[in-house]
């Protein structure tokens, strides 16, 4: 029977909730454990996918074509289970399926309310397709004390009535602030939440106390104390150099200890070989090279963050570092040769990443141009490979007029509107004017590759699946001039209706890919593509 362990935050957030789940399965995993982590959104969305991602950050989509929080990519990247559908849910999911159910009769004229209804639709989903698993980590997204993540704290307040003590456990994630004026860590904001939440009718079992200083043993005392915790049970998660080093550094403070001690269970010590190597590999990089990344959101990272770790990850597998810099595409709009060389000519590849709208396309498509004719790198990415489409007509094939739908009407759409296409249950048929929200091609689908294009060497195979997510696409109506102009279609769905890869053979490296291969980049197994540029990079860093 599946153990549940509830991560709450307290005090502010942007604590690394997501990052503390993460590690903590991975912890349990590495010790032989099946695992599985899911999240709770209190927020009034469906789904994060209509959300800008200067609010929410990126939006992760699994395989099943689900719209989901960024933590479910730290979740798939840090235990290498792939997140499912059923694995997010929001306040706005919840509501919108209690309010159809009402509408149907199906409550039999019964009144309709937070307590049962609510919260027993939250316990479902906690406990849903749990059975061969031995632990279930969900995390609550927010705050303690936030209005909206009432019911789902509620929720877990049953789970633990209902499965009792050694089936469940609360993890408390909170801060405990350095306050330089006093050359102290100060330990009253851990008390004020954790006495907030007792408010709420849940003692946490374990905190997890976030701090920029190391926590002295008469700090995690008086936590204890005041907290009514087990003084081992106060785990100090001091800032940690790297991401990837966050699980080694809890289970040396003894986390995944704490939590079998909870449960009352015994397991040999988990085996880490795999997390040493890669701490390994990206803090001693016998190299660097730095990638031009021309996109729309580059104030803020975690609007390209499963990018970010791709990145990283084709880095370790060539034992280099990364760096990474974000330029915005908008700068190179006036198409201004010497302002793009500035910018471009110390870039040993360059990345066009995917996103919506007009803003910054021709500042992308003069990118693409700068790292054809240079003979840079070059990789786009779902709206990346549309402007490296639309620069092979424009520049290489005679279409001067050459657009996206996306933008405006045109008269060479040479990325237009997806209105069909084949899904495993048959023809997906999409009206141009309806909703925003789930309208696009998501998720995974196979592509089929060309068996002599470089893509196919890069795969080691001619049959790929990869995610997908969007609305667009490269008309192919174009192949013959875009392939005339040396821009080759190496990938394309099955049915052969839509171009998934473009390459151009005469280039060192220039691969455009309508999916998003960041999504499925784990630092174990780092994905071909960004392998494969990163080695690129390396090549072009020693040619500069
Ligand atoms: N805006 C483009 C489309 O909808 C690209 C989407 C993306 O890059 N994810 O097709």
């Amino acid at each position: 029977m599946a153990r549940y362990i509830f991560i709450t935050g307290g005090v502010v957030s942007s604590l690394g909730k997501g990052l503390m789940a993460a590690s903590l399965a991975a912890l349990l995993q590495a010790r032989g454990y099946r695992v599985r982590i899911r999240k709770f959104d209190p927020y009034l969305n469906v789904d994060p996918g209509t959300m800008s991602p200067y609010q929410h950050g990126e939006v992760y989509v699994t395989d099943d074509g689900a719209e989901t929080d960024l933590d479910l990519g730290h979740y798939e990247r840090f235990t290498g289970v792939s997140a499912r559908q059923s694995d997010n849910i929001t306040s706005g999911r919840v509501y919108r399926d209690i309010i159809t159910r009402e509408r149907r009769g199906d409550y039999l004229g019964a009144t309709v309310q937070v307590i049962p209804h609510v919260t027993d639709a939250i316990k479902a989903f906690a406990q849903d397709a749990t059975d061969d698993l031995d632990f279930v980590l969900c995390e609550i997204g927010g705050t303690v004390g936030d209005i909206e993540g009432l019911p789902f704290v509620e929720a877990i307040r049953q789970l633990r009535n209902e499965l009792g003590r050694e089936a469940t456990a609360f993890v408390h994630v909170t801060l405990v602030p350095y306050i330089a004026a006093a050359g102290e860590l100060k330990t009253k904001p851990t008390q004020h939440s954790v006495r907030e939440l007792t408010g709420l009718g849940i003692q946490p079992d374990i905190l997890l106390c976030r701090c920029e200083k190391p926590l002295p043993d008469s700090d995690r005392a008086k936590i204890a104390l005041f907290c009514n915790v087990r003084k081992e049970a106060v785990i100090p998660a001091l800032d940690a150099k790297s991401i990837y080093s966050v699980p080694l550094q809890y289970h040396a403070e003894g986390l995944d200890a704490e939590v079998l001690r909870h449960f009352g269970m015994t397991a040999p010590s988990p085996d880490l070989a795999r997390w040493d190597d890669i701490v390994d590999r990206h803090q001693h990089p016998e190299g660097e090279v730095t990638i031009g990344v021309v996109g729309k959101y580059v104030g803020l990272q975690d609007a390209y963050k499963s990018l970010n770790e791709a990145l990283v990850h084709g880095g370790m597998a060539n034992r280099v570092k990364v760096n990474i810099r974000w330029i915005d595409a908008e700068l190179f709009e006036r198409d201004d040769d010497d302002e793009i060389a500035a910018h471009l000519e110390p870039m040993h590849g360059i990345l066009v990443p995917g996103g919506f709208g007009e803003r910054g396309s021709e500042g992308k498509i003069a990118s693409v141009r700068f790292a054809r004719e240079r003979g840079v790198p070059f990789f786009g990415i779902c709206l990346g490979m549309q402007m490296a489409c639309i620069e092979g007509a424009r520049n290489t094939a005679g279409i001067a007029n050459a657009s996206s739908t996306e933008f405006g009407p045109t008269i060479e759409p040479v990325v237009g509107i997806i209105t069909e296409w084949m899904t495993a249950e048959g023809l997906e048929k999409r009206a141009e004017d309806g909703d925003l929200g789930g309208t696009m091609r998501l998720g995974a689908y196979d592509a089929l590759l060309n068996g002599n294009s470089h893509v196919s060497t890069i795969y080691g195979a001619t049959t790929i699946s990869e995610r997908h997510r969007h609305r667009y696409e490269v008309n192919a109506a174009y192949r013959d001039p875009l392939e005339k102009g040396g821009l080759v279609f190496s990938g394309m769905s099955p049915d052969g209706l839509l171009p998934e890869i473009i390459e151009r053979p005469d280039h060192p490296w220039f691969i455009g890919v309508q999916f998003h291969p960041e999504l499925k980049s784990r630092p174990f197994e780092p994905h071909p593509l960004f392998a494969g540029f990163i080695a690129a990079a390396v090549k072009q860093a020693r040619l500069m």
